[in-house]
């Protein structure tokens, strides 16, 4: 496959890190990805506008503006003939030597590449359990940053106990999943942890309340507790690539009867409404 590496498509195999890559020594950069349908990237300009708000909050320079970008990665799609996937980006802040703090003049270091992957059409239709695990991570969750150790964590833990995602909690409050939002349904009314520092305002999670205020659903952002997760209607996660998942279980307790709620199947329909007037059929 052809990959985008600082400014050049090359061979996957040609696309080599430097052991003095902030990146890979510190998880000094930030990271984007964006789903790819029938061709076409969806909400490409929020994943891009995110990564700049990241760039900026720890001060690396990316090197394109969101056009020029866009126009990098449309013709990277096009190189792998991508129909259904994600593209995977990145920005380090570059090579130097090794310390903690670092040279002003250091050029940050980009690198694409695009991977096919279905819809996740199981888990849509038939949910999934997740285990709740303590938020070890730090303060600053609404950066996209490459320092995912606290989200790998999590996920591991989930996957020992043969689930599909951790809902992690702060102070007894429910954040977000370790790679997605999470949200609860109460008397048809929809809930989810604010946008602060504390989780990753998802692409998916904008696009979900967008999609609620235009169909009359009721939308509120503010954090519930693990009380309310365990006594809501419904539950379900957001995220790039697991769209609208139904969740069924919380540490091996059904939610509701382990059916998937209306409510949730609602927002899936129009889901896929806004992947296929973006993306077409
Ligand atoms: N929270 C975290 C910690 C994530 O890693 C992700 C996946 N990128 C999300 C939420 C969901 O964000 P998005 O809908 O933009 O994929």
């Amino acid at each position: 496959s052809t990959v985008l590496m600082n400014g050049e498509f090359i061979p996957r195999e040609e696309a080599k890190v430097d052991i003095e890559d902030r990146g890979y020594q510190f998880g000094d950069g930030i990271y984007e990805v964006i789903r790819v349908y029938n061709g076409k990237m969806f909400m490409a300009k929020e994943h891009l506008e995110r990564l700049s708000a990241s760039s900026e909050k720890i001060g690396i320079a990316t090197s394109y503006s969101i056009s020029e970008l866009t126009i990098l990665l449309e013709e990277l799609i096009a190189k792998n003939s991508l129909s259904t996937g994600i593209l995977y980006m990145q920005f380090t802040r570059g090579v130097s030597p090794r310390n903690h703090s670092y040279p002003e003049t250091v050029a940050p270091a980009f690198v694409a590449y695009t991977k096919p992957l279905s819809r996740p059409l199981d888990n849509l239709e038939n949910g999934v359990g997740t285990i709740t695990v303590e938020d070890i991570r730090w303060s600053r969750c609404d950066i996209k940053s490459l320092n995912l150790l606290g989200n790998v964590m999590a996920k591991q833990k989930a996957a020992e106990a043969g689930c599909f995602e951790s809902i992690q909690y702060r102070d007894l409050s429910v954040t977000e999943g370790s790679s997605s939002n999470i949200w609860i349904v109460n008397g048809g009314k929809i809930r989810t942890h604010e946008a602060n520092q504390f989780i990753l305002n998802g692409i998916t999670r904008q696009k979900i309340i967008q999609l609620c205020e235009e169909n009359g659903i009721e939308v509120e952002e503010k954090a519930f507790s693990i009380e309310d997760l365990i006594d809501a209607d419904e539950v379900f996660l957001s995220s790039t690539t697991a769209e609208v998942t139904p969740i069924t279980a919380v540490n091996n307790v059904p939610v509701k009867e382990g059916n998937i709620g209306e409510v949730t199947k609602k927002l899936q329909d129009l889901f896929v409404e806004a992947i296929v007037g973006e993306c077409g059929q």
